[in-house]
């Protein structure tokens, strides 16, 4: 099963929420398993991380009603990473 890289994780508000993609021969995006959230400051770091870990990081804004912190992580359940594929 596809696992995440160790992030960083302060704790402050989070300012972005991060998708993680992994690569799935079934699928021309790849596998959406997971959404990272990061204060400004451990965002570069975080994307860093993931590139390393040979998985895709795509940046997107926050729900404005969204309240997460930095470090927070939700796995998708239907992705590789939540063991559906
Ligand atoms: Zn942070």
């Amino acid at each position: 099963m596809q696992t995440l890289p160790i992030l960083p994780s302060c704790g402050q508000p989070a300012s972005i929420r991060i998708e993680v993609y992994s690569p799935d021969p079934g699928d021309l995006y790849g596998s959406l398993d997971a959404s990272a959230y990061f204060c400004d400051l451990h965002a570069m770091s975080a994307v860093s991380a993931i590139w390393r870990a040979q998985l895709t990081p795509y940046k997107v804004e926050m729900a404005p009603d969204v309240q997460r912190r930095c470090g927070e992580v939700y796995v998708f359940p239907t992705g590789r990473m939540g063991g559906a594929k």
